[in-house]
């Protein structure tokens, strides 16, 4: 092992821990070219630079679509002209709404006094005051007017309805007041219009995000009074993109007649839905009569929860104006000097809901800076191996749209790809976590070894170090329900720090669940309540994410390294024996479930089981191989890009567009994933016929993955 002090520019505040990177890379044949272009790109990504580039991205508002947004994306395309990389802006024409008039009135019962929504407000914010921010909203939800009785439904899952149900409480007709957390905001809304609700209020509790979670912004980083989650309220579940081209891109020049219509839409909500702060929420709350509300659904206003319906009844109009409107991705190229069609994607979305500094204005001031180290690579000669491609996505907010249109125009460029890198929430704090396929969990472990962490040590070191503390306290969890992304703790139990699985919060979507590209998202996290609200700005994150940008460099340098090792990797680092496991966990636990449902008649998992233990050990042969310095690596690399293609299959039941047989977005949890789901949700829904159904063609996926990987023998 040779000693390797920490790159230029790591700025180790009271760092202790000594940082040594390995000086073996697993799939090089011989490191020492690659190390020493690691060393060189690890200097580059500069603390200094990434404020100014965060400042100028959230120098406005900048939703998807608007010429705010425009000047972002000539902004990133500049930087990526200016190190050397082959950009262009990719325009869409696509199908989204923005608010033209918002209004939620409480008008019972008297006395009782809420015109919303209010104005994002505090004591002391900087950008709180622009007129180019849009009232909270939820993008998708149709226009409307409702004036009906309230009645609460905690979360919004299925559990809750079913126990309003239970406690003879009819939702038909009424407002249903849902708080924010546990599942993705979509599935509150379509449980909510199946149980035949007129119209969806969806708040922030303090429980969850506010002040029982710590000081409130300014002098802490949690949810002030008036701060309000927007978010789209899409069925990205069913499919996300552009509502009307499921399957192909939305090219501005896509004729008409190869779209369908908004109506024919089936991941558009059908009932008005509207978010609003706890401040306004309040007497909304407060005058709910009706049963006291279970225990477990009191949230921290200070006073007793009930669930209706009435007295309190609400006014609630909403005015939005749908139309097409062009987005602007950014894409910027680095062709491959041996193997330009295996491309290696990079991606960060650059759209916000207003200013949008953690999300995701973190992530593209990191990923510009890793595309600055590349730029200095370039200019000495460097070439990946493979074809590198960055990409800064639009309108993720309103639905993955950039990503997901840009995958469907590229599916057959794609179908070589090797892997896709995501970043979205890349900086709220300083503790880091992954997610990604199993095949590569230990790939993003090797990576953080090669990174010195600001705390000391390498980030590997303290990934270890906090993954286990938020354990200790069910941290992690709960610090996820704001923040769909990374540091999901992972299914399968692990001696390893855990990485987590990917479910459906972001632009890994398409690739993964679609596509079959192998997929990894990462994100360093901290306490973060301003998620989705205008205090998501630059006054906010000086202060509490990152004052000194050192987190923003560690995410520049692991970002850079996940791509361009991968780029000029010999032998393709996919461990298919940990994926192989993983998957045998699954089986297991989905038997179980199984059993309980349907008893005696339960279908028997044995096939599927022996397919997943053939899987991994396909895999596991095949490591061995991927290790040494013998075979032909081109033959190698060629199964394992095919091992995760083999994995989809036709469609999941009901919505055909996701084709991953191991991971999707529950339909019942939105952003956590549900693993082998067709399964999965086959039991959860009580169907023995589709149960056996989902798993003969798991059975078929995972042979046709262990029989590809088989071929390298
Ligand atoms: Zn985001």
């Amino acid at each position: 092992m040779t000693q390797q002090t920490a790159p230029p520019g790591g700025q180790q505040q009271g760092a202790t821990a000594p940082f040594t990177a390995p000086d073996k890379i697993f799939g090089y044949r011989d490191p020492a070219a690659e190390l020493q272009a690691e060393k060189i790109f690890l200097a580059v990504p500069d603390p200094k630079l990434a404020r100014q580039h965060l400042q100028v991205l959230t120098a406005a508002p900048h939703v998807a679509g608007s010429p705010e947004d425009r000047r972002t994306a000539e902004y990133v395309l500049q930087q990526y002209l200016a190190a050397g990389l082959d950009a262009s802006i990719q325009p869409y024409k696509v199908w989204m709404a923005l608010p033209l008039d918002i209004r939620v009135d409480v008008v019972a019962p008297p006395g009782v006094v809420m015109h919303g929504p209010s104005p994002e407000r505090v004591s002391d914010d900087l950008f709180q005051k622009d007129p180019r921010i849009l009232p909270a909203f939820n993008e998708y939800s149709p226009s409307g007017d409702v004036t009906a009785d309230v009645v609460y439904a905690n979360y919004g899952r299925a559990e809750d309805f079913k126990k309003l149900k239970e406690m003879g409480v009819d939702v038909r007709g009424k407002i249903v007041i849902i708080r924010y957390g546990e599942v993705f905001r979509g599935v509150k809304v379509l449980l909510a219009s199946q149980y035949g609700a007129a119209a969806v209020i969806l708040y922030s509790d303090p429980w969850d995000d506010g002040y029982y979670r710590g000081d409130k912004y300014p002098k802490g980083p949690w949810r002030p009074d008036t701060g309000v989650q927007r978010g789209s309220v899409q069925y990205l579940f069913r499919y996300p993109g552009d509502p009307t081209t499921p399957d192909i891109a939305s090219v501005p020049d896509l004729p008409e007649s190869k779209r369908i219509s908004p109506e024919q839409a089936t991941d558009l909500p059908k009932i008005p839905v509207t978010p609003l702060s706890y401040a306004d929420a309040t007497p909304i709350m407060e005058n709910l009569g009706g049963p006291e509300s279970p225990r477990a659904w009191q949230g921290a206003l200070p006073f007793t929860y009930h669930v209706g319906p009435g007295p309190v009844k609400v006014h609630l109009a909403l005015k939005q104006n749908y139309r097409f409107t062009t987005i602007w991705d950014v894409i910027g190229m680095v062709r491959g000097s041996q193997l330009p069609n295996e491309w290696v994607v990079a991606g960060n979305h650059r759209d916000a809901w207003v200013y949008g500094a953690v999300d995701p204005s973190s992530g593209t001031a990191a990923q510009l800076e890793a595309v600055h180290g590349i730029g200095e690579l370039l200019k000495k000669g460097w070439r990946p191996r493979r074809t590198m491609v960055f990409a800064s996505w639009d309108a993720e907010e309103e639905g993955l749209i950039g990503s997901t249109e840009f995958a469907e125009q590229h599916a057959k460029d794609l179908s070589r790809a090797v892997a896709y890198f995501n970043m979205d929430v890349a900086v709220s704090g300083p503790d880091f976590g992954a997610s990604a396929v199993p095949s590569l969990k230990q790939y993003l472990r090797d990576v953080a070894k090669s990174v010195p962490s600001p705390k000391g040590g390498s980030v590997y070191d303290q990934w270890k170090t906090t993954a286990g503390e938020h354990e200790k306290d069910g941290k992690s969890q709960k610090e996820t329900l704001m923040t769909p992304s990374p540091s999901r703790p992972a299914a399968a139990g692990s001696a390893d720090v855990p990485v987590g699985d990917l479910g459906g919060g972001s632009d890994y979507t398409p690739f993964l669940q679609h596509l079959g590209v192998p997929s990894a998202d990462i994100g360093s996290k901290g306490p973060y309540g301003v998620y989705h609200s205008a205090f998501d700005n630059f006054s906010w994150f000086i202060k509490f994410a990152d004052p000194t940008f050192v987190y923003e460099q560690q995410m520049a340098r692991i970002y850079g390294l996940e791509a361009m090792r991968m780029a000029s990797t010999d032998v393709l680092p996919l461990n298919y024996e940990d994926y192989g496991e993983e998957i045998g966990e699954y089986v297991k636990t989905a038997e179980q479930r199984a059993k309980t449902t349907f008893g005696e008649q339960a279908p028997s998992f044995a096939d599927a089981m022996k397919a997943a233990e053939r899987l991994q050990k396909a895999g596991a042969d095949l490591v061995k191989l991927q290790g040494k310095s013998i075979g032909d690596p081109g033959a190698m690399n060629l199964v394992l890009r095919n091992a995760e293609r083999a994995l989809l299959i036709d469609g999941l039941p009901d919505r055909p567009w996701f084709k991953h047989a191991i991971y999707a977005p529950g339909e019942h949890t939105g952003y956590a994933a549900v693993v082998i789901p067709g399964v999965n949700e086959a039991i959860e829904s009580n169907n023995l016929a589709l149960t056996r159904q989902q798993l003969q063609l798991l059975t078929g996926a995972l042979n046709r993955a262990a029989g590809a990987l088989e071929m390298a023998r």
